[in-house]
């Protein structure tokens, strides 16, 4: 039994007023959180948290890489790199996110993934979220058209029997990907509509499938018309679908991110980065699926200037979103990390600070600069 005591932290009440607190851990888990710990524990170490706030470590569904690598082409190495990076910006877990590709390049991103996974350096990797290939070309974003297909029986039951696919985005809008909808429903793996032109009706009917998230909302789908709603009128109407959202100020302005967060509300929205492998380096110029890429202010775009997923980080995510929606920092917590979880089906033991739940938390400063990240109880970055 490894047990820790995280003294002199302090965490948000009811109140949303920040009270220090205790939080004593025992093999990995929360055994308790107070102002004093149960008679008769005895810790094996203790970690003063210096006046720091304590929040859950964030977890982000949707991230295709940074320093340099990305999950299509990526070794043990490279996701090591990744995990122990997105765990200085405060990231406990995350859902490896290969794009679009060939078969056999998705299959290798699964493989490396799974070699990996339990060895984790820094954040953890919940599983894989699959972003494509079963798009819809019309709104492609950067993913590369020529290889975006529909979804067969034999590819798409590979991908599913690895055990390790936690979200598909798929256009729904395809009678040939409907299948999979129920097929994932029936295996508790979260199906978001992505990239997808659908209709208000054709997403109402997804979800009656099973579809429960859409991907980066507003980017890459039909938007609102007063006419016909689309998939963002879906998405704000229909209370099963959660949005993610990427709030880099630079895909959403942050008019639209308080819209949304008035409409679906804290238990709505899930704060992703979709970053690339030029997350964490200087702007210049890279590659994004084999074509060049330029990174200028933070903004990764292809030649025709189409945005090519981001260089957002979690810690960034947050506190754009706070600026964004005014709203109060514990009110908009569970956009970084419970609602994610909740929505993969970890919500029983990830995304918040209670007994019970998995260690896996950061502590921040007042600027929500993080200063600790710890996984499953063991500290895996600290800046004093
Ligand atoms: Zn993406």
């Amino acid at each position: 039994m490894t047990t820790t005591l995280l003294t002199n932290t302090k965490i948000f009440n009811h109140q949303q007023e920040l009270v220090y607190s205790n939080i004593g851990i025992i093999d990995g888990k929360i055994a308790f959180i107070g102002k004093e710990p149960p008679q008769g524990f005895v810790a094996d170490e203790v970690l003063d948290g210096r006046s720091f706030a304590a929040l859950p470590g964030y977890i982000d569904l949707h991230t295709h890489g940074a320093l340099g690598h990305e999950m299509i082409g990526i070794d043990a190495d490279g996701l090591q790199a990744i995990s122990q990076f997105y765990a200085s910006h405060g990231v406990t877990g995350f859902l490896a996110t290969p794009w679009t590709a060939p078969r056999e390049d998705i299959r290798k991103a699964i493989e490396v993934t799974q070699e990996v996974m339990g060895h984790e350096k820094g954040a953890r990797i919940l599983g894989i979220h699959l972003e494509g290939p079963f798009l819809n070309v019309a709104v492609c974003g950067a993913q590369d058209k020529s290889m975006i297909r529909t979804a067969s029986r034999d590819e798409a039951m590979e991908y599913l029997d690895s055990g390790l696919v936690k979200l598909i985005a798929l256009a729904p809008e395809f009678p040939e990907n409907q299948w999979l909808i129920e097929e994932c429903a029936k295996r508790n793996i979260t199906v978001a509509a992505g990239h997808t032109n659908a209709t208000y009706v054709e997403i109402k009917q997804a979800v009656g499938l099973g579809v429960r998230q859409v991907t980066h909302c507003f980017n890459a789908m039909r938007p609102l018309n007063h006419r016909e709603p689309g998939v963002v009128g879906a998405a704000f109407d229909l209370e099963k679908i959660k949005c993610e959202l990427i709030t880099d100020n630079i895909h959403i302005n942050p008019v639209v991110m308080r819209i949304l967060y008035k409409i679906k509300g804290p238990e709505g929205v899930i704060l992703i980065t979709d970053s690339i492998s030029a997350t964490g380096m200087p702007d210049g110029n890279y590659t994004f699926e084999g074509m060049p890429v330029t990174v200028k202010d933070g903004a990764v775009r292809l030649a025709d200037g189409t945005l090519a997923g981001s260089t957002l980080t979690m810690d960034r995510a947050f506190v754009n979103f706070i600026q964004a929606t005014g709203a109060p920092i514990a009110e908009v917590l569970p956009c970084t990390s419970y609602n994610a979880a909740q929505n993969i089906g970890l919500g029983d033991r990830k995304g918040k600070l209670a007994e019970g739940y998995d260690a896996a938390l950061i502590l921040v400063d007042q600027n929500l600069h993080v200063k600790l990240t710890m996984v499953e109880g063991s500290v895996v970055y600290k800046e004093f």
